[in-house]
Formats: C-alpha cells, structure tokens, sequence
C-alpha cells in the first residue's frame, strides 16, 4: 500500500503521543505531509509537523487548522483522536468532569472538523477517521463516562458520514480495544498491583495481548486511504475480538 497518500496532506489530533502519533508516522511512511495537532506536541519528531492545540477551545483549534493548512498546503484527511480518560461510575465524576471530558472527546470532534470542513470540500480525497473505542459498544465496568462519550463519538461519525457523503467526504471510526500507549501505561501504574492490572488488560481480550498503536494506525490509514473510497459511515474494531467474539477470560 506504500505511497497511497501521496500529494495529500492529513491532520491528525493528539497526534503528540500514542495512537495519534502511530498514526502521523504511518501516513507520512505512506506519502502524506502531515501536522500533529497536541496540547503537547513536543514529542513530534520531524517531518511531521508539530502543532500546538486544545480541542477543547475554540479559538485553539481554529489557529492551529490554519497553521497546518498553510504548512502543508491543504487539507484531504482529518484523524480527529484526541481523546481524555475518565474512570468510575456514574456516581464517581462529578457533573463538572462529566462536562469536561464530553468537551473533549466529543465538542472537540466537533470543533475540529468545523474547522477543516471548508477544506475538506476543496479535496478529492477527503476523509474523516474518529478514533472511538470498544467502550461505546461493550458495557465496561468502571467507565461510565468514558464510554458514554465514545457511544457519542459513534453515533456522530454515522450522523456526519451521513451529512457530507454527498459532498464527497468519507466518515468513519475505529473502535480499539485496549492499546499499548502511554495512556494505558499510566492507568496500569496507578493501580494498586501494576502487574495484575496489566494481566487482567491482556486476558479481556480474547487475543491475549493488548493492541498495539500500529495496529490501530493500520487500521485508521485504510479507512483515510483511497482504497476504501467506497467505505463511509463504517466503524471498524481493532479490538483484538472483544466486542465481536463474545468470550471471556477463562
Ligand atoms: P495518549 O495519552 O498516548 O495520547 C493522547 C494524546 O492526546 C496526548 O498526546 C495528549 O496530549 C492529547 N490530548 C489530550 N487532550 C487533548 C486536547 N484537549 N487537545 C489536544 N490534544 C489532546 O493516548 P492514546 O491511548 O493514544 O489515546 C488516543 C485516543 O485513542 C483517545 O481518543 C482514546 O480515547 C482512544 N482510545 C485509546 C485506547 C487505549 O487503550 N489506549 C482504546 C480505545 C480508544
């Protein structure tokens, strides 16, 4: 598939780190010019192009879409990943919390492809690739929130493929299960047995390991690529079979 992105040029959000930056590395592998847009985008190795940003402001996001447009010249893909963690019940966050990630991990969405959109119309490779997550589908315990956010980033990747498939432009998501990133790193140091922890991640999935982030950033640049130009309002699982094998661990 070397080269497919060749002449395009992709954003990618919380591109600073995990599954975002896997992602800017395999795009740029494959041909695209690229910008990671991150609260912390120190991490970002040339020739990726590192772009300061919070999704959850408006003004933010606007700055930083402009920048990346005027560094790569356009815009054909957007990987809207950033995302934020929440843990506990729904009694564990407090309404405020609750605001603050949904903010994130959904408005965020939103803000970003507002920005893009009239971009996005001028190519003829335009795609949309939300990261969301097993949690929308599988009724994790311990994460209320986090879940219902990514339930809403599902519902609005099919509202919005659904909105612009006319004007050309393809939407869709992938849903991993549990990956191996830093963000899953420091859950598993916080738990009161690391090691255990890090077992009973490995032992939901039914592939016995976790995902790793070239496996999702696989998964994403087919669904940005041409070749699935006949794919929109899709969500793809890269789950290691937790949501389509219905097992448990033994
Ligand atoms: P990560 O912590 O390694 O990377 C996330 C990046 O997003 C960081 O660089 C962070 O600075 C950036 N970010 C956070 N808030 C931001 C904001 N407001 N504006 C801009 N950037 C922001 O995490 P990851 O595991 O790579 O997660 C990336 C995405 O994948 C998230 O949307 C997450 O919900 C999703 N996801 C992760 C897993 C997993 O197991 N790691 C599973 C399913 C879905």
């Amino acid at each position: 598939m070397s080269g497919e992105f060749a002449g395009l040029a992709a954003v990618v959000t919380g591109g600073g780190s995990g599954i975002g930056l896997a992602v800017a590395r395999l795009l740029a592998d494959r041909g695209a010019a690229v910008a990671c847009l991150d609260l912390d985008p120190s991490g970002v190795p040339a020739p990726l192009h590192a772009i300061g940003c919070d999704v959850s402001d408006a003004d933010s996001v606007a700055r930083a879409v402009t920048a990346a447009v005027a560094r790569l010249g356009g815009l054909d893909v957007l990987v809207n990943n950033a995302g934020a963690g929440a843990q506990g019940t729904i009694e564990a966050n407090p309404d405020d919390e609750w605001h603050r990630v949904y903010d994130v991990n959904v408005v965020g969405i939103v803000r970003v492809t507002r920005a893009a959109l009239p971009y996005l119309r001028a190519s003829s490779a335009a795609a949309i690739v939300n990261t969301c997550s097993i949690a929308a589908t599988a009724g994790l315990p311990g994460r209320a929130l986090y879940s219902a956010t990514k339930g809403a980033v599902q519902a609005l990747t099919l509202a919005m493929a659904a909105d612009h498939v006319g004007e050309g432009i393809r939407v869709n998501c992938v849903n991993p299960g549990t990956v191996d990133t830093p963000w899953v790193r420091r859950l598993v140091d916080a738990a009161a047995d690391p090691a255990a922890e890090f077992v009973a991640l490995r032992a939901r999935q039914p592939i016995g390991r976790l995902v790793t982030p070239a496996e999702v950033a696989a998964a994403v640049a087919y669904l940005a690529s041409p070749l699935a130009a006949a794919t929109t309002g899709t969500v793809l699982a890269v789950d290691g079979g937790m949501h389509g094998l219905r097992m448990r661990p033994a």
